[in-house]
């Protein structure tokens, strides 16, 4: 079902899931993209991710890591070889965690707004029924 907000599309990219049904998978493989929704049978080649999810993940991951790196270098004093042991680790783990996410996430923007030749979709909106009130005053 397609869905009915911009949030609700991001949400299946974020998820990893096709922005337009929400059960198929985006990915084959960790980062490739499907050539095709195995549900809903949507195109996805004309996705063109290409590096901005990295930089969603790096800049995502900085603004996490600053205030931890912050508050241990001045609540626990630790040294730099203890800092670097925690601090590394931790962030290659969640800009690679955030990857796939952000991909989705991408995917899912350029489908909405239908961009580089996707067919933007959207909901036709329910009639909305008048309350019988005032169909009585007619
Ligand atoms: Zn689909």
């Amino acid at each position: 079902m397609i869905p009915a907000t911009f949030s609700q599309a991001l949400l299946r990219g974020l998820r990893s899931r096709c922005p337009r049904c929400g059960e198929g998978s985006l990915f084959y493989k960790w980062l490739k993209p499907r050539e095709r929704c195995p549900v809903c049978t949507m195109d996805l080649t004309p996705q063109r991710a290409d590096d901005f999810p990295a930089y969603i993940s790096m800049i995502v991951t900085g603004h996490l890591m600053a205030p931890l790196i912050i508050a241990l270098s001045v609540d626990y004093d630790l040294g730099p070889m203890a800092m670097f042991a925690i601090l590394v680790p931790l962030a290659i783990a969640m800009m690679i965690g955030m990857l796939q996410p952000a991909k989705g996430g991408v995917i899912a923007v350029q489908w909405w707004f239908g961009m580089h030749g996707f067919v933007k979709e959207r909901l036709v909106e329910a009639a909305v029924p008048e309350a019988p009130g005032d169909e009585q005053a007619k």
